[in-house]
């Protein structure tokens, strides 16, 4: 598999070296210079998930992996289902938070940890990440237990749930975090601190890890066919997904689904309150606002990192953007919709509430709409409890980590202290 940099397109690499490195020059996406057209749709619905999302990940990336590797590493990260509940007539959502950290963000970061893995070089690597919360867990996840990846994950002290918390301090052996005394913005400079020390980077292999990585989006990629396959052949006439969207890997990877032969009638891309990319639908301006704190705080993204790929897609393709159909719900909105859902019996989150609100103001007759749930209630408890008065019990995942001890160490927000830390 061959890619380039979307803004310096003479910068060629393999998958390999995509993975490993993340963004190419001038923090520029690396995007496939082929999407193959595959042929046989119909029998690849036929398949189990493991299976199909082999033949899908075998087509894009090519012989550049060993077949039997790149099947490991598929059946290694694969390892919950991805079901299609129905929610209304003619709607359906698509769960994606049956993994280790009841997030979408599990197939992602679970192949890009197989994948980084697979095309490591010798010697040790490190993968330092900050976080407010969610994606630190799914990165603590993704890694554990893999043989000579070290994962150091810093986060501010008192400023993430204490459930959020206990989901990726509890983990143990290669998960290493940190409880800075500040807040999230100077866990953020710590983390650029190390990378941008040259020395301190090759010692201990410095590897991000981020959410940008195109293996995240490939992995992603094979759930779209999922929710296809357990459709019928007639609902898949005149399908239309909507996606609840913040830096838009979501989004890119249906499209490449699309690309590939998926028959997906038009995607929607639903926001919260931030955003940029319906307003840039409507007016055709790219004028980000500052970003705003809302109920659907996983998408409080005002400059989403994947629209060049987003752009990049539609161009290739010859499609047209006024194609893509957008909204935006404010939070009294999200609650409403979130209400509206439960009232249907379906219990969601508010991401979910979000997409399901658009697609169902915006379906037309005869057009089957699926919608994607991208995080289980209970990771939004207190919102949800409060919004459906309701009591949520906590799933099994989050209890078995809840009644575990904090294993974080704690640091005040002082480069030379993480430094010592990291060569240790
Ligand atoms: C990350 C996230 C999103 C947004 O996905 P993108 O790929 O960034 O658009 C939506 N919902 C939840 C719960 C998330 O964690």
């Amino acid at each position: 598999m061959n890619l380039y940099n979307i803004k310096h397109p003479t910068e060629q690499v393999s998958f390999a070296q995509a993975v490993r490195q993340g963004l190419g020059k001038d923090q520029g996406l690396f995007f496939p210079e082929t999407i193959p057209q595959l042929h046989n749709i119909d029998e690849l619905l036929a398949l189990p998930l493991v299976e199909r999302s082999q033949k899908i990940l075998g087509a894009l990336i090519g012989d550049e992996i060993p077949t039997d590797k790149l099947n490991a590493m598929i059946e290694n990260a694969f390892t919950f289902p991805a079901p299609v509940a129905k929610v209304a007539d003619n709607i359906y959502a698509l769960e994606l938070f049956h993994g280790p950290t009841l997030a979408f963000k599990d197939f992602g970061g679970r192949f890009m940890a197989q994948a980084l893995a697979t095309v490591r070089k010798d010697g040790k690597i490190t993968i330092l990440t900050a976080t407010s919360g969610d994606t630190g867990a799914a990165v603590a996840h993704a890694f554990y237990g893999l043989e000579n990846i070290e994962v150091v994950i810093l986060y501010p002290k008192g400023k993430i749930s204490p459930l959020q918390e206990k989901l990726f301090c509890t983990l143990g052996r290669n998960i290493r975090t940190v409880a800075i005394n500040a807040d999230f913005d100077a866990c953020q400079a710590l983390v650029k601190q190390a990378f941008d020390d040259e020395e301190l980077r090759q010692i201990i292999g410095l590897n991000s890890a981020n959410s940008i990585n195109i293996s995240r989006l490939l992995a992603q990629v094979c759930y779209y066919f999922e929710a296809a396959a357990q459709l019928t052949a007639e609902q898949r006439q005149n399908l239309v997904v909507s996606v609840p969207s913040g830096n838009f890997g979501n989004l890119t990877a249906g499209l490449i689904a699309k690309t590939l032969g998926l028959p997906i009638k038009r995607f929607i891309a639903s926001t919260n309150a931030n955003d940029t990319v319906p307003r840039y639908l409507q007016t055709g301006e790219w004028q980000p606002h500052a970003t705003v704190a809302t109920l659907s705080n996983a998408m409080d993204v005002s400059r989403p990192n994947n629209w060049p790929r987003v752009e990049e897609l539609f161009k290739r393709n010859g499609w047209h953007l006024s194609e893509l159909g957008s909204g935006a719900l404010n939070d009294a909105q999200t609650e409403t919709a979130l209400k509206a859902q439960y009232a249907q019996g379906y219990l969601c989150e508010p991401h979910g509430a979000i997409a399901y609100q658009v697609l169902s103001e915006q379906l037309q007759a005869g057009e089957t709409g699926l919608f994607l749930c991208t995080a289980h209630p209970a990771k939004f408890k207190e919102s949800v409890e409060r919004i459906l008065d309701i009591e949520l019990p906590l799933p099994e995942a989050l209890d078995k980590h809840n009644k575990l001890p904090l294993l974080s160490d704690e640091m005040d927000a002082d480069f030379a202290a993480l430094r010592a830390y990291l060569l240790k």
